[in-house]
């Protein structure tokens, strides 16, 4: 019988069919926590930090004591990946407010659930990547900055699988949410940008989108390779009439867009700063100034 991967539960490993948590978890009962998706790549895991980083400032906003230091949490995922001798993994890191009562009042929880899942990577349609997806802009509306916005990575993600929900019943491969003003904001699960006029231009986190790990390192990328790079407000007319359209994200990494609500881009085919980018991504993920080694 094939081993089961190892997973880690409040530091301690379990087979992946033992792996449970209660059902009073008020991360089940209301989705009350914060994630992070992380990707190792050929023995890295890319921006280990940077996810670090913005796990703790997510829990900060929440008010979420994390009883682990930053530096013991990174050794927690690298145990994890080490364990299960992995070197190319999907990382799913979930912290919970914990077990309380039925009540959503997080002062009966004294304990967070951390939960740290290592699992192989799917690898996305290569043909999703060489031949780009259409995506539609669906009526569910991201959350402003002053609610339950994605700028705070939680556990609450039903306004995403909501607007996914949408892009499936109409035959879409992927959906795209305006902030509450009209403008775009991201994907379901991913950053978006454009090229107009030959400069890039991705929705300012103002919109209430996510500060994409993929999209701060895509626009760094962007900017040694001489594009020049804006945060701007973005209309659905600035997406029908780009040059080029693209999302960016962990499970994501970078894929052309080449149609939205049926406005063929451009000439139907991922753009060149598109393909360019793509290719830089590639040779650039697995360097380990990008990340943290596992072995
Ligand atoms: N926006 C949302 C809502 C997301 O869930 C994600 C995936 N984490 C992204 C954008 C892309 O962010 P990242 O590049 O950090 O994965």
């Amino acid at each position: 019988m094939e081993k089961e991967l190892l997973v880690y539960i409040n530091g301690k490993y379990y087979p992946k069919s033992q792996a449970k948590i209660s059902v009073y978890d008020h991360g089940l009962l209301y989705g009350d926590g914060i994630f992070e998706g992380i990707r190792a790549y050929n023995g890295i895991v890319f921006k280990l930090k940077e996810h670090i980083d913005r796990l703790y400032r997510s829990a900060k906003v929440i008010m979420l004591d994390i009883p682990l230091t930053k530096e013991e949490m990174i050794n927690a995922v690298l145990q994890t990946l080490r364990k299960n001798n992995l070197r190319n993994a999907y990382i799913r890191l979930v912290i919970t407010r914990g077990i309380g009562d039925l009540g959503l009042d997080p002062r009966k929880c004294t304990q967070p659930t951390i939960i740290i899942i290592t699992d192989v990577i799917k690898l996305h349609a290569t043909e999703a990547k060489e031949k780009g997806i259409r995506a539609l802009i669906v009526w569910v509306k991201r959350d402003p900055v002053d609610a339950t916005s994605h700028e705070v990575k939680s556990l609450n993600y039903l306004n995403s699988i909501l607007g996914k929900i949408e892009a499936n019943i109409a035959g879409f491969d992927e959906a795209i949410c305006l902030d509450r003003n009209g403008y775009v904001c991201e994907g379901v699960a991913e950053n978006i940008f454009i090229v107009q006029n030959g400069t890039i231009i991705t929705p300012p986190t103002s919109t209430g989108a996510l500060k994409g790990i993929t999209r701060d390192f895509v626009i760094r990328l962007a900017r040694g390779l001489g594009y020049e790079v804006i945060e701007k407000n973005v209309t659905p007319s600035d997406l029908f009439t780009a040059e080029e359209v693209f999302f960016t994200g962990t499970a994501a990494e970078i894929v052309p867009v080449v149609e939205v609500n049926r406005r063929v881009i451009n000439d139907g085919k991922p753009g060149s700063i598109t393909r360019r980018l793509m290719e830089e991504f590639v040779k650039r993920i697995g360097d380990p100034k990008e990340g943290v080694s596992i072995y």
